[in-house]
């Protein structure tokens, strides 16, 4: 009976080591979910810089042409101008040309600022993608060392998921199957440790004579309290 309570507990103990290994596993630790968003915004926007050039670029080239439509129209209203009959003709000419000059104005001053934008961004680019490759080697060493830690934990799982079978071949399918029910019920916990002659789970005193029961170890003893399977390890009582 005690070696079976031995297998049990030791059955209990591997299968929430993988439970526990499994989550450290699959949690990307804080710092690396850090690093790793931090990286990902830099190739974003390194992304929205190239985007916006090319609208840049665009709305330049639109500006530009309209430029030039603008500065062709003010050519004819001074060729008109010098050919005018009339003042009340002359005067309807200066109008139209006053107009097209403030639209001249305000494209050259939105031509001016988008060639400005576009050497700031173009600047701000150049740098970003030449520290790029830099980063990129910095980024893909840290998940490195993440990737070879994740290993690691899976070489773990792979040799306790093999002492897990080899306990469980050894252990009666009757004994198995209730301990399987007890764990469910009770979170992972079905067998425990008896401390200080109390249930190392919810403190409760065993009595004596379970006690007496438990050293003689004949057979399987649940807690008067929470029912699960109680342990005597007489070497560490
Ligand atoms: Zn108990």
């Amino acid at each position: 009976m005690s070696g079976l309570l031995d297998e049990l507990y030791r059955l209990q103990e591997r299968l929430r080591f993988v439970q526990s290994r499994e989550r450290e596993r699959d949690t990307v630790p804080a710092e690396l979910t850090e690093v790793d968003s931090a990286f990902r915004e830099k190739l974003d926007t390194v992304a929205r810089l190239k985007q916006r050039l090319l609208e840049a670029e665009l709305e330049n080239r639109r500006a530009s042409a309209e430029l030039a439509d603008q500065q062709e129209k003010q050519k004819k209203y001074q060729a008109q101008l010098r050919n005018v009959q009339s003042s009340r003709e002359y005067s309807a000419v200066l109008n139209e040309m006053d107009v097209v000059e403030k639209q001249i104005r305000a494209t050259e001053d939105r031509v001016l600022a988008l060639e400005e934008e576009l050497e700031t961004s173009r600047a701000e680019l150049k740098g970003r993608e030449e520290s790029l490759p830099k980063e990129t080697q910095e980024h893909e060493e840290r998940m490195k060392d993440w990737r070879s830690a994740q290993r690691v934990i899976n070489e773990e799982l792979e040799s306790a998921r093999t002492e897990i079978k080899d306990l469980e071949s050894r252990i009666r399918p009757r004994e198995r199957a209730e301990f399987q029910r007890l764990l469910e019920k009770k979170g992972g916990l079905a067998v425990v440790r008896v401390v200080s002659n109390s249930c190392s789970a919810c403190h409760v005193k065993v009595r004596p004579a379970a006690m007496q029961a438990l050293k003689a170890g004949n057979e399987i003893i649940y807690c008067d309290s929470c029912r699960r399977i109680l342990y005597y390890d007489p070497h560490n009582p």
